[in-house]
């Protein structure tokens, strides 16, 4: 494995040094609700609904589907030969983490605009989260033009909001938060009891895992 850190591991390991830990090591245990994969659904759905906005889009998943570590070199390839391209899940990678952006547009001076799309109809501190990331990596790959988050108008369509400034003031947080995160997927499992972090800001896919420790400890400990 080339890199570490992925966008969701890193937004999961923000939540529970834990769930990062098994993300990582046991992935198998994480258990989805129906609630949540609908969720999935819809929010791939709106996220296809704007790529439709760019038909010339070239999708690197298409061609690439899960050898996620095969992505930033390919957009490598593409990035430097095209003078104008459009790109759906271009990935990056830096300081052993990878990410893929939803809409990369590269413009005709070599800059980059960079769109993540979100399902929700308002701005949540957790796309900035995830916003801030991407860029951290990106910006270290590539020059960033800007970087919008897009998100649902509730009157419909899709509202676009240019972040940039915003993003590159997380950096050095993000930074350390990656450092601490690394070192975590390299030591033991942390026992981080459970707490309402577990439901916050989502529902950990590992709380019946965690369950079974709490009962295992109050039954034998
Ligand atoms: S259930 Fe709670 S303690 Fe267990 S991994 Fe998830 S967030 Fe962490």
């Amino acid at each position: 494995m080339s890199h570490l850190l992925s966008k969701s591991k890193y937004i999961r390991g923000l939540q529970c040094d834990r769930a990062l830990w098994l993300d990582v090591h046991n992935p198998r245990l994480a258990k989805y609700t129906r609630e949540q994969m609908r969720r999935f659904d819809r929010g791939r759905d709106f996220e296809y609904a704007f790529k439709a906005t760019f038909p010339d889009g070239i999708d690197l998943s298409a061609e690439l589907k899960r050898n996620v570590d095969a992505y930033p070199e390919r957009t490598a390839q593409l990035l430097d030969k095209e003078e104008e391209i459009d790109l759906f899940e271009a990935g990056f990678s830096y300081d052993d983490v990878l990410v893929l952006a939803d809409v990369v547009h590269k413009r005709p001076d070599g800059t980059l605009d960079i769109y993540e799309v979100k399902s929700g109809n308002t701005l949540s501190e957790t796309y900035r989260r995830d916003a801030a990331l991407q860029h951290y990596v990106i910006s270290h790959c590539r020059e960033i033009n800007t970087f919008s988050i897009v998100y649902a108008n509730p009157a419909g369509g899709f509202i676009k909001e240019e972040l940039s400034a915003a993003l590159q003031e997380q950096h050095e947080k993000i930074e350390k938060n990656i450092a601490a995160m690394k070192e975590i997927i390299r030591s033991g499992e942390p026992a981080t009891p459970t707490g309402q972090h577990c439901l916050e800001p989502y529902a950990c896919p590992y709380q019946h895992y965690c369950a079974q420790g709490v009962r295992q400890m109050s039954l034998f400990g």
